[in-house]
C-alpha cells in the first residue's frame, strides 16, 4: 500500500469501530497511539530502515472475541485501512510497526487459555495469552511448553506464531511453528478459518502459511499448541573447547547420533574491546541440558560425553549450565520493567542505546564453519569487535552478535557489514535470519531472499488480500 494513497480514518469508521468493540476498545489518544507505534526495535539497530519506525497508528482496537476481531477486519476491509496486529509488542524487527497508519490491532484482551487436554497432550488459547501465563497454568497440571523464548515472560502466544520464534527447547522441540497443531485464523475478508487439531492432515497443510508471516496473512485469534510432560529429570551438562571448529564437530557428531538435548548452545564470547583473532581472554562453551525419561537422559548425556571429549573438550561440570537455565529469562523481566515505564517514542529512539547488531543465519552444516571464519576475518577487516558467535539449537543455526567498540561508527560500517554478512548467508543457499523475523530491518534484503518464490508469496497475497489491509508491507508484501 503505497504511502501517498493511505485512506484516512474518518470520525464514521472510528463511530463503526465503536460499535464493534465497544467505547473502550477503541484508543485515539496520543499516549496509546504512541505506545503502540513502537516495538523492541529502535532507531539505532534498524539502520536504513529507521525512517519506517517514524510512523503512528490512527487508532488503537482491543478486541477480546473472535467475533470481534473478524468484524473489525471487514471494517478495515470494507474501508481499505491497513490494519496491524500488535501481540505484545517484544518483536525486535518492527514487524509490529503501523508503517502505513491505520489500525492497531491489540490482542492484549484475547488472553484466554480455554482449554488444556492432558490425552491430546494440546493447549488451546486466545492469541493473546503470555507464554509464560500458559506455561505457569500448563506447570500446575505436569505439563510444560516447548516453547522457551528469553521472552517468555513477556511475548504472546500470536507473536510468537507471526515471527516463528526459536527458544532454550528448540532442539528437542522445534521452533515455534513445529508446534502448532491448529489455528483458527480470521483472513482479510474478515471470514474465519479453522485447521483441523490433529497431528497430520490431508493434502498441504493450511495451518503452516502462518507461522512466520508476521501477520500478513490474517490475524491468528486462537492456537492449539503441542505440550509436553514434565521432565521426569533434567541433566545440565557445561564444556569448554579450545576452538570453534572443536565444538562444532562435537555438535555435529551429537546431531549425526541423533542426540537432542533440549537446550544446546554452543558460544565462542569475547570480552568487548578484546582482539578476537586472538586466542585469549575468550571463552568457547557448550551448555547442554537434557531432560525427559531417566534412562534417555542418562543415556544421552554419558554419549554426550564421550563425543566432546573426543573432539578436545573439557568438562566443565554442572554448575554453568545450571546458571544459564536459572537466569535465561532475566534479560525480558529487565525489558518488562523498562516497557512499563517507557513510551513508544522513547523506546524507537532509544531503545537499547547501544551501537551493535545480532544476526541470526540458517546455513546448510557443512558451510557454518567457513562462514564463521569469513565473518571473523570481515568484522576484523572493518575495525568492528566481535562480541559472541553460536551455535543455537541446531547446527544449521548460527548467530553473531557484533558492533563498533567506540560506540559512534562515523563511516557506517556496521549496517554495511551486516548486509555483507546476511547477503553471504543468502549466497551459500542460506537463510538470512531464522529467530527474529524481517520486519521492517530487514525488508531491503526480503526479495533476494525470495528469489522465485516471491511470486508466489505475492499471487496469495493478492489472492487472500486484494486490499492489502493485512499488515501492508511487511515480508514484502
Ligand atoms: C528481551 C527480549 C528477548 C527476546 N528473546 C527471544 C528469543 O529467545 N527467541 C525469539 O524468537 N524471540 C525473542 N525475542 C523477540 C520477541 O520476543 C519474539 O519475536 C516474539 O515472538 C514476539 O512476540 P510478541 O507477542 O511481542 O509479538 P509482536 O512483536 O507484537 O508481533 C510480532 C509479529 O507478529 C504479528 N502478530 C502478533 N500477534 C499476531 C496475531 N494474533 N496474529 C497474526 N499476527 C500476529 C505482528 O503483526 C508482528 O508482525 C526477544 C525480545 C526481547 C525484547
Amino acid at each position: 500500500m503505497p504511502k501517498d494513497t493511505k485512506p484516512t480514518l474518518t470520525p464514521q469508521i472510528t463511530a463503526r469501530l465503536v460499535e464493534v468493540v465497544g467505547t473502550k476498545a477503541v484508543s485515539t489518544s496520543l499516549s496509546d497511539l504512541d505506545f503502540y507505534s513502537a516495538d523492541a526495535l529502535d532507531r539505532i539497530r534498524a539502520f536504513s530502515a529507521a525512517h519506517l519506525l517514524e510512523t503512528m497508528p490512527d487508532v488503537v482496537v482491543t478486541p477480546e472475541s473472535t467475533d470481534q476481531v473478524a468484524a473489525v477486519v471487514r471494517i478495515a476491509n470494507e474501508e481499505k485501512i491497513p490494519i496491524v496486529p500488535y501481540g505484545a509488542g517484544t518483536g525486535v524487527m518492527g514487524a509490529a510497526v503501523s508503517i502505513n497508519g491505520g489500525i492497531v490491532l491489540n490482542m492484549a484482551r484475547m488472553n484466554r487459555i480455554l482449554d488444556v487436554s492432558p490425552d491430546n497432550m494440546t493447549a488451546t488459547v486466545q492469541a493473546g495469552v503470555i507464554l509464560g501465563d500458559l506455561d505457569r497454568e500448563l506447570q500446575r497440571q505436569g505439563l510444560m511448553l516447548g516453547h522457551d523464548p528469553w521472552s517468555v515472560p513477556i511475548a504472546s502466544v500470536g507473536g510468537a506464531i507471526g515471527t516463528n520464534g526459536v527458544g532454550y527447547r528448540a532442539r528437542k522441540y522445534g521452533p515455534m511453528g513445529k508446534q502448532v497443531v491448529a489455528l483458527e485464523v480470521v483472513l482479510p475478508n474478515g471470514s474465519v478459518i479453522r485447521t483441523l487439531p490433529v497431528a497430520k492432515v490431508a493434502g498441504p497443510s493450511l495451518k503452516d502459511l502462518f507461522p512466520g508471516a508476521e501477520g500478513v496473512f490474517g490475524v491468528v485469534t486462537e492456537a492449539t499448541l503441542r505440550v509436553f510432560a514434565q521432565p521426569e529429570e533434567r541433566q545440565f551438562r557445561s564444556y569448554s573447547f579450545p576452538s570453534f571448529e572443536d565444538g562444532f564437530a562435537a555438535v555435529q557428531e551429537l546431531t549425526r547420533l541423533g542426540i537432542r538435548p533440549a537446550l544446546m548452545d554452543l558460544s565462542e564470547e569475547w570480552g568487548r574491546g578484546t582482539d578476537q583473532n586472538s586466542n585469549e581472554a575468550h571463552e568457547i562453551s557448550l551448555t547442554l541440558v537434557f531432560e525427559g525419561f531417566s534412562e534417555g537422559v542418562a543415556a544421552e548425556s554419558s554419549r554426550t560425553q564421550q563425543v566432546c571429549i573426543a573432539n578436545n573438550g573439557e568438562d566443565q561440570g554442572e554448575h554453568p549450565a545450571q546458571q544459564h537455565w536459572e537466569f535465561r529469562h532475566q534479560m525480558a523481566y529487565r525489558y518488562k520493567e523498562r516497557l512499563q515505564r517507557q513510551s513508544g517514542r522513547y523506546r524507537r529512539e532509544r531503545g537499547w542505546g547501544q551501537l551493535m547488531d545480532y544476526l541470526h543465519v540458517s546455513l546448510p552444516a557443512s558451510q557454518v564453519v567457513d562462514f564463521y571464519r569469513w565473518s571473523k576475518d570481515i568484522i576484523a577487516e572493518r575495525g568492528l569487535g566481535l562480541y559472541e558467535a553460536s551455535i543455537w539449537g541446531d547446527s544449521e543455526l548460527f548467530s553473531l552478535m557484533f558492533g563498533d567498540p567506540s560506540e559512534n561508527d562515523p563511516t557506517g560500517q556496521l549496517p554495511r557489514t551486516s548486509d555483507e554478512i546476511l547477503m553471504k548467508a543468502q549466497d551459500l543457499g542460506g537463510s538470512m535470519e531464522y529467530c527474529h523475523g524481517v520486519g521492517v530491518k530487514l525488508l531491503h534484503l526480503m526479495e533476494r531472499e525470495w528469489g522465485a518464490g516471491g511470486q508466489v508469496m505475492q499471487a496469495l497475497k493478492g489472492s487472500l488480500d486484494p486490499a492489502n489491509i493485512m499488515n501492508p508491507g511487511k515480508l514484502g508484501l
